[in-house]
């Protein structure tokens, strides 16, 4: 069966590893999401589209996904973001999860089965915390804020690489997000200090909020299990986040908590990390605003393999734009296609560019080498077009493969989506469809070659009337 050829590189091993579910079928599937603060960047989109383009691929190949995407609407970004706004962090969080929701809709980014908020899961984090201060791999400070004993955990470092051995002992790093050397004792559950204003819950392991990484193992444990299959984030969530979470977690069960650990590199803006904090970044609405087309956003973001470190210009986003272009021109050609059949040609180029295609898919989502083989197809059959040899059947049955490639890309269904009629031909189509009725052939034709004059394709099929937009 062609699912089992599928191949990821696993960031726990360093290899790439074929890829076997815990259930036969059936991947479960966890992928950090955004911390609601402020609207996301298009870096951060770029993990959510590999993201989705892994979803889409295993889906392709016949498993059931349920994929889980947390949303961190409780942090020291949130914090503090609402407190310099004046509002109650809830109303702060909750516009960003809103702009969050059309961001991933306008990048045709699927969205996950379910997306749990870090602050509906407080009690949680409190039982899982408990069961570490009970087996001893937490304590608490003297200002009852409650750590991780990595000492405690003879596996920590083995994500990011690092030798525990070398850090001082009892070292403690109490925000969220640090560096590998600063790797010492981390925070589980924050004591509420008065930064921290009315963010507080009072429980029983004291007034507090949670740390942000026990936020992702509880989350992800409680929806997948305490062993699930895939688990992904950006590079920079590799170190502390991830290798926090597998301590927890693993520390907590007993048992291994993830078996395959995928990271997306990252997007970068002359050289540098597209980041907030250096200011370099651009929104999707941003780039929309400037008449950008958000698909060709998610062509540009998608036609990189995700283990490469991708440069964002605005003349990547054009070419990506071209690109879509030649695609889309394509298929309209397609559905336009009357010609002879050429032979067998035809069926040996689909067949070819179909198992070149899966082939690098399989081979952890080599997105370069299957779309050079797409575009190599394209070539050959638009010369076919040319010397019209490209029969009518023919003709859909490619256009079918591109959709069904496209059920993994998401990008060329987008493009027709996309397309709205001007008000005037909507009429003429109406109007023809009445003297069609009226069996008045000679005014249907006639506003047939209006519409074709204002750039749009009539076709009566069985199903009622089709048009498109010619674009030559
Ligand atoms: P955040 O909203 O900061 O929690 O990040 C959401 C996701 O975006 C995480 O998986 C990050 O690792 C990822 N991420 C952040 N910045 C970038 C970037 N410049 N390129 C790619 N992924 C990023
Ligand atoms: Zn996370």
């Amino acid at each position: 069966m062609s699912s089992e050829n599928i191949h990821l590189f696993n960031t726990l091993t360093r290899s790439k590893e074929r890829f076997v579910p815990i259930e036969k079928g059936h991947v479960r599937m966890y992928t950090c999401g955004p911390t609601v603060y402020d609207y996301s960047h298009i870096g951060n989109m770029r993990a959510f589209l590999f993201e989705d383009l892994l979803k889409r691929w295993l889906e392709y190949r016949g498993f059931k996904v349920t994929h889980v995407m947390n949303l961190t609407d409780v942090d020291d970004r949130t914090i503090k973001a609402a407190r310099s706004q004046g509002i109650p962090i809830k109303q702060h969080t909750e516009r960003f999860i809103q702009a969050f929701f059309e961001d991933i809709a306008i990048l045709n980014i699927e969205k996950a089965d379910i997306f749990p908020k870090a602050t509906d899961h407080i009690p949680g984090m409190v039982a899982l915390v408990k069961k570490l201060l009970d087996k001893g791999y937490a304590y608490r400070s003297e200002d009852g804020s409650i750590y991780f004993n990595i000492s405690k955990f003879k596996d920590y470092g083995k994500l990011a690489k690092i030798q525990v051995g070398k850090l001082k002992a009892g070292a403690r790093v109490k925000v969220d997000e640090y560096e590998k050397e600063q790797a010492s004792d981390f925070v589980l559950w924050k004591a509420w200090d008065p930064d921290d204003g009315d963010v507080f819950w009072e429980t029983e392991i004291g007034k507090g909020r949670p740390g942000w990484h026990i936020e992702c193992s509880t989350m992800s444990m409680k929806y997948l299990g305490e062993t699930f299959d895939i688990h992904c984030g950006g590079v920079d969530n590799l170190f502390p986040h991830h290798e926090n979470e597998i301590a927890q977690s693993e520390a907590a069960t007993g048992k291994k908590f993830v078996n395959y650990w995928l990271h997306n590199e990252h997007l970068l803006v002359e050289g540098k990390k597209m980041a907030k904090r250096l200011g370099n970044y651009f929104t999707v609405r941003d780039l929309t605003a400037k008449g950008y087309d958000p698909v060709a956003i998610r062509y540009l973001m998608m036609s990189t393999h995700y283990r490469q470190q991708l440069n964002f210009t605005f003349e990547g986003l054009d070419a990506a734009k071209k690109t879509l272009d030649r695609l889309t021109n394509f298929m309209h050609r397609l559905l336009e296609a009357n010609g002879t059949a050429g032979g067998d040609d035809i069926q040996q180029l689909m067949e070819k560019m179909q198992k070149g295609f899966e082939e690098a898919m399989d081979d952890d989502l080599n997105i370069s080498i299957a779309l050079a083989h797409v575009f190599d197809f394209v070539r050959d059959v638009n010369n076919l077009l040319d010397s019209n040899l490209v029969s009518r059947e023919q003709a859909l049955e490619i256009h079918n493969l591109m959709l069904r490639f496209d059920k993994a890309l998401g990008v060329i269904g987008e493009v027709y989506k996309e397309e709205k009629l001007p008000k005037d031909a909507e009429e003429l189509i109406s109007r023809r469809e009445e003297a069609r009725k009226a069996k008045d052939w000679k005014t249907a034709d006639q506003i047939r070659e209006q519409l074709k004059t204002m750039g749009i394709v009539i076709e009566d099929t069985a199903q009622g009337v089709r048009w498109r937009t010619e674009k030559h």
